[in-house]
């Protein structure tokens, strides 16, 4: 059985993650896998430099997010070129990841914050989607320090709320307190913990 975990920006999804493994889930966490894969001495990062050139490099010889970024944003077949290097070693680390979770004898959940965005439902037995107003998502960005501006902006380059719940098997409402999500992070890890 294959989980996913997925939510807007500051709904807290981060939150439900730790809960999650403190509970006992092994979570893979696709943004983390992400930068792994194109650290420095990677054959990630080198196959990157081979098609981009060594100005995606910072001065210690790591990736620049932000050139890369530069390059891409722009230029379509260039983020296809970008994500046909990086998505299959996503990919597969994911898949070693979940493997050893699995024989391990653990929930595994994959935590992927754009999971409705990129299309990856259909991949997925059970869609647990943690799920807040969009007012509610912007005071809890401001709390941790995000503008007002940059938040909205965020959340409007995100799916919408209705396209994330349609993808959803396990909604979780956090728009209580932080024991309310415990308890119901609870009921959701042991219906899943019990069918793996
Ligand atoms: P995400 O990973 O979705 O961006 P986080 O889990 O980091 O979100 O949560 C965003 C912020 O909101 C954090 O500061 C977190 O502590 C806080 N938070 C999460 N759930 C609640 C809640 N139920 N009540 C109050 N604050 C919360």
């Amino acid at each position: 059985m294959r989980v996913g975990l997925t939510g807007g920006i500051a709904s807290g999804k981060s939150t439900v993650s730790e809960l999650l493994a403190g509970f006992g889930a092994v979570i893979v966490d696709s943004d983390k896998i992400a930068r792994e894969v194109v650290e420095p001495g990677t054959p990630g990062l080198a196959h990157i430099v081979a098609e981009f050139g060594p100005s995606v490099l910072t001065e210690s010889g790591a990736l620049d997010r932000a050139k890369v970024g530069e390059i891409v944003f722009a230029d379509e077949g260039a983020r296809g070129r970008l994500n046909a290097i990086v998505h299959p070693l996503v990919g597969a680390r994911s898949t070693e990841l979940e493997e050893a979770g699995r024989a391990a004898g653990k929930l595994v959940v994959n935590d992927i914050p754009l999971l409705v965005e990129v299309g990856y439902a259909p991949f997925f037995d059970e869609v647990i989607v943690v799920d807040v107003p969009v007012e509610t998502q912007v005071e809890r960005a401001i709390t941790r320090g995000m503008t007002e501006i940059d938040a909205r902006a965020r959340i409007a380059a995100q799916a919408s709320r209705e396209d994330r719940l349609a993808a959803a098997t396990y909604v979780i409402d956090n728009t209580g307190t932080l024991e309310d999500l415990r308890k119901r992070v609870r009921e959701i890890y042991d219906a899943l913990a019990g069918t793996r």
